[in-house]
């Protein structure tokens, strides 16, 4: 934070000593003006980061350190002799400053830093008043302005276009498996629900296939983790060539497979003996030996049906006859 906030304040400082030296040369500003105005623009940036840099704990020094702006900000009103528009805009973007780091109320701790600011140097300037802002004063401002808003909104874009961008990825992550590709089991629910919806209300058939690995957990003790992952790709890819585009495929859980498809009980049979078929064909290239197989249970969606539960029940419960059947068997 010290880092980032480092450049800015280099900048802004810079910018708003222009109309300040501008107004403090019309008033005729005594020394001590100028001491300020060359420690606050020059140095005070070095010495903020310098200090939050050493610090053990910079983020909390740079939060004090923004606070000092404030303070800043305010002492600037009475040394300036409350020139309108300086005045007004230095402790303004300093709040907008505040408000834009992120750091949650920092700008309502910032109020009474600038509030004690303004009183504090009234008493040095004997609150001396001369609100009028020249146009030499309003040029002065005009950089300060120009670029400050320039660079905010340019902050705010990036913001919005990372905030665009972890979207994107966190609404792949909710629906994507990341081993696998296939739907996740959530969004898989989702979907499953809206074909089974849809198929309900056109009265077309649909059924349920639920695919799981037969003695995978053999598979990861004998030959590793990483093979069974293979074993889980490859499966994938079995069941990618096989369904058609209508099919909603997810993982569903660690080594089973849902697929929700608007077919009859004979063309989802048809459909499971040819992925039993394939699966049996695959071959793992570290581990020549290794036979997988798969057993899968199919529900057609019935009448009574009236929410997925219900139908992945029906599918579930064949897939555990098809278990206990002896393993790689449709059911
Ligand atoms: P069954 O024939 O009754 O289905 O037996 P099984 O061993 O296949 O079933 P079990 O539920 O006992 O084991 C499933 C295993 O799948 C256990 C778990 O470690 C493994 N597993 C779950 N997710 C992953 C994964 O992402 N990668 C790998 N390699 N293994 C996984
Ligand atoms: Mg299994």
């Amino acid at each position: 934070m010290p880092q980032r906030v480092y450049k800015f304040r280099i900048l802004g400082m810079a910018l708003g000593g222009l109309p300040i030296a501008v107004v403090l040369r019309e008033i005729n500003a005594p020394i001590y003006s100028w001491l300020w105005w060359i420690f606050v623009c020059y140095l005070w940036p070095h010495v903020a980061f310098i200090v939050a840099k050493n610090s053990k704990q910079p983020y909390i020094t740079e939060r004090n350190n923004l606070i000092f702006d404030s303070f800043i900000a305010g002492s600037w009103a009475p040394l300036l002799h409350f020139n309108l528009l300086p005045s007004v805009l230095l402790p303004s973007i300093t709040l907008a400053d505040k408000v834009g780091s992120g750091i949650k109320n920092l700008w309502l701790y910032s109020l009474p830093f600038i509030l004690a600011g303004t009183i504090l140097f009234s008493f040095f300037t004997g609150f001396a008043f001369h609100p009028n802002t020249s146009m030499p004063v309003i040029l002065a401002c005009l950089p300060i302005l120009i670029i400050h808003t320039l660079v905010v909104s340019m902050g705010s874009y990036q913001l919005v276009r990372r905030v665009q961008f972890q979207n994107i990825k966190f609404s792949k992550l909710s629906q994507q498996d990341s081993l696998t590709t296939l739907y996740t089991r959530r969004y898989w629910q989702e979907k499953a629900t809206d074909l089974m919806q849809q198929c309900k209300k056109n009265e077309i058939i649909a059924s349920m296939l639920f695919i799981d690995i037969d003695y995978f957990k053999e598979i990861n003790d004998k030959y590793g983790h990483s093979i069974g992952d293979d074993v889980l790709l490859a499966i994938t890819e079995v069941i990618k060539d096989s369904i058609p585009n209508t099919a909603i495929a997810g993982r569903f859980g660690g080594d089973e497979f849902a697929i929700a498809l608007p077919l009859d009980h004979s063309e989802a049979k048809s459909l499971a003996i040819q992925i039993s078929h394939q699966t049996n064909k695959i071959q793992i290239k570290s581990a020549h030996q290794l036979n997988c197989t798969v057993s899968i249970g199919i529900a057609e969606l019935n009448t009574n049906q009236t929410i997925l539960r219900e139908w992945i029940e029906a599918a579930d419960k064949s897939l555990y006859q098809a278990k206990n059947m002896g393993r790689n068997q449709v059911v």
